[in-house]
């Protein structure tokens, strides 16, 4: 049977695709992409034409059958989504756990992933971190998220969409208190590539007042918890800071 390659691709920069990972695009003979259109246009830029099959977040359950039956006819496949490394926060999980339950082969092409792109060049503790993909669109469900958070060690990485970073910000500081560390990476690898960095009472005055500052593509980094015991119940949910917290988002 064929094998399921699991492709990184760009987060912006175009020079990152490795030869691997390009030799692999150009030897299979299915392309599995998140949007076939985006995904189209690196294939073209590339000079290869591949027989496309869409697998978006919608429809995987049924396009992960036909996946699998390309693979089992002895066809091999690439699984890439719009950028970075598919799975992470991107479609492919039912797929690949399916074609393993199967026994067939699963190899992967490593390449940019934002949440470690974004963490190798912060200057956070990198020994352990927890990440939590994205946040809840909702005030209040993004505060409800973060709570169970407070007491966290390792350091916490989010990602999040430029129409959501200040209210996510300011939950953050409502939340996890204005003085703990944040750093955002925004737009990394492309041409206005940004770091802020600071206490998160510093750091959302400076996204508001930068004009470029809501733009672009974000990785949220916040440094975890000192370790509990001095004010607080050690890792004991606080469900009167919660009610405090929420009180005031009830209908
Ligand atoms: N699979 C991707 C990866 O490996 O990083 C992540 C896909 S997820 C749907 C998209 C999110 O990743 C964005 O909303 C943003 O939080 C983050 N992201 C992707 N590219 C980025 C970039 N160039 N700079 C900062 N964050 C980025």
């Amino acid at each position: 049977s064929g094998v399921l390659y699991i492709v990184a691709t760009p987060i912006g920069n175009l020079d990152d695709l490795s030869p691997r990972a390009v030799a692999t695009l150009s030897r299979v003979d299915v392309v599995a992409a998140e949007d076939t259109r985006h995904s189209g246009r690196l294939l073209q830029h590339l000079g290869l034409q591949k027989r496309l099959i869409a697998l978006h977040d919608h429809n995987e359950r049924d396009r992960a059958g036909s996946i699998l039956d390309e693979l089992e006819r002895g066809h091999s496949v690439a699984l890439i989504s719009d950028a970075g490394t598919p799975l992470i926060s991107d479609p492919g999980y039912v797929l690949v756990r399916e074609a393993r339950r199967r026994g067939l082969t699963v190899t992967p092409i490593p390449g940019p992933c934002a949440l470690v792109a974004a963490l190798s060049a912060a200057g956070l503790p990198t020994d352990r971190f927890l990440f939590v993909g994205f946040l809840p669109a909702k005030r209040t469900g993004r505060r409800a998220a973060l709570e169970p958070l407070r007491q966290e060690s390792a350091t916490l990485v989010f990602y999040e969409s430029p129409h959501r970073i200040l209210d996510a910000v300011s939950d953050i500081a409502a939340v996890l208190g204005d003085s703990r560390e944040i750093v955002l990476g925004r737009e990394l690898t492309k041409t206005f590539e940004t770091f802020y960095s600071g206490a998160v009472a510093e750091v959302l005055p400076a996204l508001e007042a930068d004009p470029h500052g809501t733009k672009g593509e974000f990785v949220v980094m916040i440094r975890g918890a000192e370790p509990a015991g001095h004010d607080d119940e050690e890792g004991a949910l606080d469900v009167d800071h919660l009610i405090r917290l929420l009180l005031p988002e009830m209908p």
